[in-house]
């Protein structure tokens, strides 16, 4: 096992009624910016939930922020935290808007043009205003770790950025507030849990067997509850299981002093950024590729998947291997995921535009063992 440091303070709040813990877990006397989307949060009762929980803060609202969320609305919002002199941000959403608060903690502190930090991934950040999150949809992971990914569609750019300073102060997870996303999204959620899970797991084997077999058993709940999340959209215990499992892919645990290997974000971010793709149908496109051309180098790690997770024992190496492969693939369009480019319209003409986005951000050599050239991600496209 590697050496590691993990840190995980987000404060996590979880359960049916949970929300009524919001007033004690913003400090007294807070500004409060309350950040939300499309207007979901509206229809479906959370927001007034927050606002009952929160009656006697100095609260204000901005909406609007879009899935992916956009360079430009996100100014707009920081413009009214320095004008309203806020002093906390409460994120009301999924992925997006807890990502594109997490911009505007920063960005509304930052001595320079905030588009530097996407520039440098963060690394300057000295200091950020305190975030909380009412998470709606189960995914990111992004309610309790210290990233987010912020698009400027009048660029084509997507961009990713982490920050110690960034960790959400609290996450509310209600399992109840997830009873009302389409199935496109919840079958969003599941495979980009999924794939966070993998991309922390099949790399090359360090012996770490809790870290293992933790990933172990967040694959194998996804792949349990997620399509029973599509069929019963109100079972609680299913929606707790997939949002918990979501959590947990990506707050840190089981990525501790373990080879990580992101690239299949990496080049599905391209897919988004150029094509407007979903998040996590990109993530579909790119890893059952990826996990063929990488075959060899994640061969043990390959083997151990097939086994522990799909319960392949039987044929050749080459032909376990292919079994979990082909078994993710089927998972995915189980949830309803198309994973081939051709399934969005594209082709390989496209292919081209995705590897000089990758070029310009310096992406040219990916994975545990940074040997994914440009060469190789054109193969995986
Ligand atoms: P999202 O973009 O936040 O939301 C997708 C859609 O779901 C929106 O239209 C939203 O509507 C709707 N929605 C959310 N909750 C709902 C509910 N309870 N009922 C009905 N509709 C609901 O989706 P996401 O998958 O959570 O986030 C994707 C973003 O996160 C991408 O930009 C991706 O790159 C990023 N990401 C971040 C991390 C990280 O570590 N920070 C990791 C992976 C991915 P409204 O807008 O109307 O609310
Ligand atoms: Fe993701």
């Amino acid at each position: 096992m590697n050496n590691f440091v993990l840190h995980t303070p987000t404060r996590i709040l979880f359960g049916q009624g949970q929300i009524a813990q919001l007033a004690t877990s913003i400090p007294a006397n807070s500004k409060v910016l309350i950040l939300f989307g499309g207007g979901s949060v509206k229809k479906n009762g959370v927001m007034d939930q927050v606002y009952s929980a929160l009656q006697g803060f100095d609260l204000q609202e901005f909406g609007g922020i879009e899935p992916n969320p956009d360079f430009s609305t996100l100014m707009k919002a920081v413009e009214i935290v320095k004008r309203d002199k806020i002093t906390f941000l409460l994120a009301v959403g999924g992925g997006s808007v807890l990502d594109g608060t997490k911009f505007i903690a920063a960005a509304a502190l930052y001595p320079q043009d905030p588009w530097h930090i996407l520039e440098t991934g963060g690394a300057e950040i000295e200091q950020a205003l305190p975030v909380g999150s009412v998470l709606t949809l189960p995914a990111t992971g992004s309610e309790s770790n210290r990233s987010a990914v912020i698009n400027r569609r009048a660029t084509h750019d997507k961009r990713a950025f982490r920050s110690n300073h960034l960790f959400p102060l609290f996450a509310v997870l209600d399992p109840v507030y997830t009873y009302s996303l389409p199935p496109r999204q919840i079958a969003n959620g599941v495979v980009d849990a999924f794939v966070h899970t993998i991309e922390q797991y099949l790399t090359f084997p360090v012996d770490a067997r809790v870290q293992d077999r933790f990933a172990e058993g967040l694959l194998l709940t996804l792949i349990e509850e997620g399509p029973r999340a599509l069929a019963e959209p109100e079972n609680y215990d299913v929606r707790a299981n997939v949002m918990w499992s979501a959590t947990m892919a990506l707050n840190g645990l089981i990525g501790a002093g373990v080879p990580q290997d992101w690239s299949t974000h990496m080049l599905g971010h391209e897919l988004t950024a150029l094509h407007g793709i979903d998040h996590a149908q990109t993530l579909a496109i790119v890893l059952p590729s990826l996990l063929n051309i990488k075959r060899d180098t994640k061969r043990e790690k390959l083997l151990q998947y097939a086994e522990r997770v799909w319960g392949i024992t039987d044929g050749s190496e080459a032909e376990r291997i292919d079994g979990a492969i082909a078994a993710t693939r089927e998972f995915f369009e189980r949830m309803g995921i198309a994973t081939r480019m051709s399934d969005y319209q594209l082709d390989g003409s496209s292919i081209p535009a995705l590897l000089e986005k990758l070029a310009e951000k310096g992406l040219t050599a990916l994975g545990e063992r940074q040997d994914i050239t440009l060469e190789i991600s054109r193969q995986i496209y």
